[in-house]
């Protein structure tokens, strides 16, 4: 199948500072699943001291990280946060993994209790906990698509979500958002934030294929998307 002359223009934000037990890995996967659909995929690390335009990409990915180095984006991505947040606000498609996902929020109370602040472009806040991580296996429920999806959490961020965000899924094992209200991640508009690493694309690829489905359809239409391979066929790839 060629589409060459379409092109997924991916944002890998902070990909040389946020990038835990493999993250990255999520690039990958979305760009095996472009290249399985024809597609010309296109990434660009956007890290400190460095412009972002909301108009230049159609997905972004934004991994986690530890508290030093989410302290030093924690500062950058105050410049960027106008643009940010207009970019989800305009159904831009997003991708963010622990640290990132705890950066969009309002602050991260970091585990020598300082004040991380975000850029609350999504209504969480995350608080830390004492001497103690949330480590381990997790297996989340999706109600609204119908799915399960498998991961590996370690953070000590307890994350509390706010107004218009639902949860990426309930959970059935481990500890999820907080370790009490059973909820994991959260799905904002076409934004979706999750703990999950190791990487999160790479066990459950039906996600990878929806958020690029969803950024071509959004910048070339139904039509477009509607001439891709299906969920199935491309699910049967690995
Ligand atoms: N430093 C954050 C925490 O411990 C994020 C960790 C991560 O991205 N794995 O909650």
């Amino acid at each position: 199948m060629n589409n060459e002359h379409y092109v997924l223009r991916v944002c890998h934000l902070y990909g040389n500072l946020l990038n835990t037990y493999g993250d990255n890995g999520n690039i990958l996967l979305l760009k095996f699943f472009a290249e399985k659909m024809g597609i010309t995929f296109a990434s660009k690390i956007v890290s400190i001291h460095e412009d972002f335009q909301a108009a230049d990409y159609d997905l972004i990915f934004f991994g986690g990280g530890q508290d030093f180095e989410q302290l030093i984006v924690s500062e950058d991505i105050q410049e960027k946060k106008e643009e940010l947040s207009k970019y989800i606000e305009q159904d831009g498609v997003m991708l963010a993994i622990c640290g990132g996902y705890q950066l969009l929020g309002h602050y991260y109370m970091g585990a020598n209790g300082e004040k991380i602040p975000g850029i609350a472009a999504l209504d969480h806040y995350t608080l830390s906990q004492d001497h103690h991580r949330f480590i381990g296996d997790i297996e989340i429920k999706n109600e609204e698509f119908d799915e399960t999806y498998y991961g590996f959490e370690n953070h000590n961020g307890r994350t509390f979500l706010g107004n218009d965000e639902k949860p990426l899924g309930k959970v059935l094992e481990g500890n999820g958002n907080n370790g009490e209200d059973h909820t994991e991640g959260c799905h904002y508009k076409n934004v979706f934030g999750s703990y999950f690493h190791g990487p999160l694309l790479a066990r459950n690829p039906i996600i990878a294929i929806r958020l690029i489905k969803t950024a071509l359809e959004k910048r070339y239409g139904k039509e477009m998307v509607a001439t891709l391979p299906a969920n199935e066929e491309l699910l049967k790839l690995v």
